[in-house]
Parts: structure tokens; C-alpha cells; sequence
């Protein structure tokens, strides 16, 4: 057996140790004789799994008791409708729009009411968070709506929007237990795990309780879209996506393991350095994020030339660095390198980039 170096924007590479711990626990979880896929959403196993994974998650990012969290299905794309059928009040939303996902929430949330945008980064091709410390924010918006890692373009917001007082509402996708965050000054959180937590078809939302309606805002919000509907049933209205759920338990284990998110913060940093500090000093190849913005996970580059960018992705998986392609809409390189990623893989990563840059130079 042998695994490469993943840098997959997602699905993504997960820790080895959880992929074994699940192998082990396959054909029978825990002496019940069956595999957790197996087993009913009903039963006391399973209750036991969601319950844990819910206190760990609690743990690591100090959610606080006025939050709910809900393990969901439909991806964070499916949020995308879910937040302003939820929250819509008064018909109308602030968007900052940073890049693809935003934009994609953006117009999704047109469809239910007055989506305005308040800023973007269009212009440079995404490639900056535009200031957002004083917006023109309309008196009855009913939230401030950001993308808070953007995994196509590599920024990030370090600082979070001024929204005057309107709600939060956060895509953190794919930067989800990257650093520890406060959660109380957004009012809904929300990611698919594909990026940085577990196996694609859960995407975990943290909503705080009184943004959750009685009934959708939206009328004829379909029953599975309305927050209460999984709120009152703790995430058991209808099957949830029971295996998954339960691979992100034990990742939450292990990030509790490694010593929880401020170290896990301090390992990013340490990572994504080795690679930005060889960008800025390459001859070859260059960071394409303004510095200030740089994500800790995604860390796209590029060499000005197409030709030497698809040279490069050739032979880098020929060694063993898979998905450094760059998103189909950009081009060049893109390496993720969510929690999960060894700093080995990025230090063997920048080794290679040099002995590229000396043969094609
Ligand atoms: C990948 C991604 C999405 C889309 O996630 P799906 O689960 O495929 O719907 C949305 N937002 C961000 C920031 C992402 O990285």
C-alpha cells in the first residue's frame, strides 16, 4: 500500500489514523457486529455516535449553549437556498462577494428575496477581501452574508466584516476547524466537511436559536430546508448521513488529540509559511493572492506560462503530489493544505518545486 501527498481542494486528504481507526471498525463497530453503515439512525449506537460528535465539536470550537448544531445533508450548496429561506424577514440580505461560492449564494439567494451586493473583489479576479469595515449596509437587511475561506481563489477573511449590527452569516467550508474562531459573533456558521472534517455529504450548520423560525419567512420552504424541522429533531427528522456523520466524530477526536484548534492554527501556520515563504522568493513560480488575504488552506500559484504550469502538475504526480491543478476556472496550480495534510507533505512539496525551477530554469 502506498498514499500519495493529496492537495485535493475537496474531497479532500483525512487523517491517516481516522481512515485506519474506521477500516478496524468496519465489519463490526464497537462488538455490535455490524458496521456502523449498517446499523439503524434509531438505535442507541448510533444515538451515542451523534451525541459525542456533537459534544466534541461543541468542545473544540466553544460553541456556546444558545447555538444549535445541525448535521445536514445537500452539501453547502443546499444552504445556499436554506439561508434566506430561513432568515429572509424582511426580504432582504447583504452579500460580499469574494468569489465563486459567494456569488453562487449571492444569486441563489435572489431567487427568495432582495439579495444587495456590498462589496466584491471581481474586479482582480478574487484575488483580494475587499475592505469591509464600513458598508453601506441597508437599515433592514436581515444578515451580512461572506464566504470566509475562499477555496478557488485562496483569500481569506482575517478580519471579520463591520455588518453594524446585522447578523453573520459565515461559509466556512473550507476552512472549518482550521483556527479557533468566536463563535458568537456570527449567527449562522455553516460548511459542507468535504474540505477539512470528514467524507462529502454532511455539511455541519451552527445557528444560534432564536434565528431559527417557528416557520419559514419564505413561504412553501420545502419541510426539509426549514431549520426547525431538524432543530426540534436533533438532526433525525428523516435519515441523516449516518456514516459520515460518524467519520467526522472520530476527526473531531483527533483534532482534540492534536491539542485542539489554537494548536492546530499554529500547525497550519507553520505549513502554509514553508510554502508561502518559497512563493515569495521563486524566480518560477508566484503566489497569486494578495499577501495580507493569503488563505492557511488553499495556496494557489501560478508561473505565467500554461504550458510550464501543466508540465509542472504532470511531473509533480508523477512524484507522488496529486491535484495541484489549479480550479478549471483559473488555471495554474492550487495546493490545499487543510488540517490533514503533514507538514512533510508540503516540505517534500517545496523541494520539488526547487529541483523544478533548476531543471526548467
Ligand atoms: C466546496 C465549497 C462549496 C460547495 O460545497 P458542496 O458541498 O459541494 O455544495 C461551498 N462553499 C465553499 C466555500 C466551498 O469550498
Amino acid at each position: 500500500m502506498s498514499r500519495v501527498y493529496n492537495f485535493s481542494a475537496g474531497p479532500a486528504v483525512l487523517p491517516e489514523e481516522v481512515l485506519r481507526e474506521a477500516a478496524e471498525e468496519m465489519l463490526d463497530y464497537k462488538g455490535c457486529g455490524m458496521s456502523v453503515m449498517e446499523m439503524s439512525h434509531r438505535s442507541k449506537m448510533f444515538q451515542q455516535i451523534i451525541d459525542e460528535a456533537e459534544q466534541d465539536l461543541r468542545d473544540l470550537m466553544g460553541i456556546p449553549d444558545n447555538y444549535k448544531v445541525l448535521f445536514l445533508q445537500g452539501g453547502a450548496s443546499q444552504q445556499f437556498a436554506a439561508v434566506p429561506m430561513n432568515l429572509m424577514k424582511n426580504g432582504k440580505a447583504g452579500y460580499i462577494i469574494t468569489g465563486q461560492w459567494a456569488k453562487k449564494a449571492f444569486q441563489e439567494a435572489k431567487k427568495y428575496g432582495q439579495a444587495v451586493e456590498l462589496a466584491s473583489s471581481a474586479d482582480k479576479t478574487f484575488s483580494y477581501i475587499p475592505d469591509c469595515s464600513d458598508l453601506d449596509i441597508p437599515e433592514d437587511a436581515d444578515y451580512v452574508y461572506i464566504c470566509q475561506n475562499n477555496t478557488i481563489y485562496g483569500t481569506v477573511f482575517k478580519q471579520l466584516p463591520n455588518t453594524k449590527g446585522k447578523e453573520l452569516v459565515a461559509d466556512v467550508s473550507s476552512c472549518f476547524l482550521s483556527e479557533p474562531i468566536d463563535v458568537t459573533k456570527y449567527g449562522v456558521i455553516y460548511g459542507g466537511v468535504q474540505k477539512n472534517v470528514g467524507p462529502a455529504g454532511v455539511v455541519i450548520a451552527i445557528i444560534r436559536e432564536d434565528l431559527i423560525p417557528e416557520e419559514p419567512p419564505v413561504k412553501d420552504t420545502p419541510t426539509m430546508l426549514a431549520w426547525k424541522t431538524q432543530a426540534d429533531a436533533g438532526s433525525l427528522y428523516n435519515t441523516p448521513p449516518c456514516y459520515g456523520i460518524y467519520i467526522c466524530g472520530k476527526v473531531f477526536k483527533w483534532l482534540k488529540k492534536m491539542g485542539g484548534l489554537a494548536a492546530m492554527k499554529a500547525h497550519n501556520e507553520k505549513k502554509a509559511a514553508i510554502l508561502y515563504d518559497f512563493l515569495d522568493q521563486s524566480k518560477m513560480f508566484k503566489g497569486t493572492v494578495r499577501k495580507e488575504d493569503r488563505s492557511l488552506m488553499n495556496v494557489p500559484f501560478v508561473t505565467g506560462d500554461a504550458d510550464l504550469d501543466a508540465k509542472f502538475v504532470a511531473e509533480a504526480k508523477k512524484a507522488g503530489f496529486e491535484n495541484l491543478k489549479g480550479h478549471r476556472t483559473v488555471g495554474g496550480m492550487r495546493a490545499s493544505i487543510y488540517n490533514a495534510m503533514p507538514i512533510e507533505g508540503v516540505e517534500k512539496l517545496v523541494a520539488f518545486m526547487k529541483k523544478f525551477e533548476e531543471e526548467n530554469a
